[in-house]
């Protein structure tokens, strides 16, 4: 079903540092031909996690990092065997196939499924049951699949799940007035064991808090309805990145952040991107006055220019809305996207970083130092320009790009 871990492999890098290579799945042999790549650093990775954990108000709040979407496209088995190590309490993600990967690479921390997409006849239970993976209930036919499918396991211990509560996102979740009829189907089952409570926030990352704030009173009633029908502790968690960095009361004792680990939209000093995409110049061109550049034509020299050739497009995840708009940088200097961006390349204007020839190094996402200076391209103005956020950023790196892990 899944593959199994692929080999590291070592191989070094300009700067001299050791670079440690995670094949990809599918994109071989990619990697070893075309220069495009992304380069993860496990190192502000783990920078990351400690600057979560400095802004958590008790020690006793433990950090579930949130890795759902091949952990926001830096690779789910090298992010989770990294965090891990680190002493993450534990993991979510949002789908059990997901889940069953970082089982598969080894991972042996708790691991949440959010997302309650069980199959059509429930089916994933079973395997979620042999591989001890935790649900996230809240539904009454998850509860009676879950007994059932424990029925046959031979399991002395009763089965830890979370449930979800919808304190004002809409989406998923029992709602806080089933909550107590909710309980009492759970507690016709004795083999499950109702070991957290989650709720989800829809405006964390505004500056206005009004509703995170109604949010955290409803999950806190909800908790209350929780404890008058059973003796047992839950653990409480409700905070994404943004909730735990700007609101205490959000903390509970878990937090989820997920794009906070991964460097936020780079404006953030506390946190560190952790994925850099890089590439070559693989052709360069002197244009005259009048010529076009690329589909339709979109861009015409109004001098004489010199237009460098990338191999990078939107099919790696360069979004489209950077044609004629979007920077890159080179020789450590920002240089503007020019023509179209197409499938597998695009087109930059280096009219102005003198110097630029092929096999330069050329940054879409991170920072970049070189003879004509320095400057950093964040996943927040890739986002602007395409006029979406930083998730969709990460996530949106396909597959062909290979992920190199760096481990400083
Ligand atoms: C994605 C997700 C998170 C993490 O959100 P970030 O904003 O990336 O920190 C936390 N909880 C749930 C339920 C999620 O779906």
């Amino acid at each position: 079903m899944l593959d199994t871990p692929a080999a590291i492999q070592g191989a070094s890098s300009e700067d001299g540092g050791e670079v440690r290579v995670l094949r990809p799945k599918r994109a071989a042999p990619a990697d070893i031909i075309r220069p495009t790549r992304a380069e993860v650093n496990l190192g502000h990775l783990r920078h990351n996690l400690h600057a979560v954990a400095r802004s958590l108000g008790s020690n006793q709040c433990r950090i579930w990092g949130v890795l759902k979407a091949d952990a926001y496209g830096h690779g789910a088995p090298a992010v989770a065997r990294t965090l891990e190590r680190a002493n993450m309490h534990g993991f979510c993600v949002a789908l059990l196939e997901e889940a069953m990967e970082l089982r598969d690479a080894g991972i042996k921390a708790p691991i949440l499924v959010m997302g309650g997409y069980f199959g059509p006849g429930l089916e994933g239970f079973e395997e979620l049951v042999e591989q001890r993976i935790t649900p996230v209930l809240y539904e009454p036919g998850h509860v009676e699949r879950l007994a059932t499918v424990l029925k046959g396991a031979s399991r002395p211990q009763p089965f830890g799940v979370h449930l979800k509560i919808d304190t004002g996102m809409g989406r998923l979740g029992v709602r806080p007035e089933e909550l107590a009829t909710f309980m009492e189907l759970v507690q016709r089952f004795p083999t499950i064991r109702i070991e957290g409570l989650m709720t989800h926030f829809a405006r964390a990352d505004e500056a206005d808090t009004e509703f995170t704030g109604q949010q955290i009173q409803a999950f806190h009633s909800a908790a209350a309805v929780f404890r008058q029908h059973t003796s047992t502790t839950p653990l409480l968690h409700a905070a994404n990145s943004a909730a735990l960095l700007s609101t205490p009361e959000a903390q509970f004792d878990a937090v989820r952040p997920g794009i906070a680990l991964f460097g936020g939209s780079g404006k953030s000093p506390a946190l560190k991107p952790v994925m850099r995409v890089r590439t070559e110049i693989v052709a360069i061109r002197q244009l005259q006055t009048g010529d076009g550049v690329g589909y339709g034509q979109s861009w015409r020299a109004s001098r004489p220019s010199l237009i460098a050739t990338v191999p990078i497009g939107y099919a790696d995840g360069l979004s489209r809305h950077m044609s004629n708009r979007g920077h890159l940088l080179v020789r450590g200097k920002r240089v503007p996207v020019v023509g179209a961006v197409s499938m597998d390349m695009t087109t930059i204007d280096v009219t102005d970083a003198p110097g630029s020839s092929i096999r330069d190094e050329v940054i879409v996402l991170g920072s970049q130092e070189g003879p004509l200076g320095k400057d950093e391209i964040t996943t927040g103005e890739l986002a602007e320009i395409a006029q979406t956020i930083p998730w969709e950023i990460m996530t949106t790196i396909s597959r062909r790009v290979p992920r190199f892990y760096r481990e400083p």
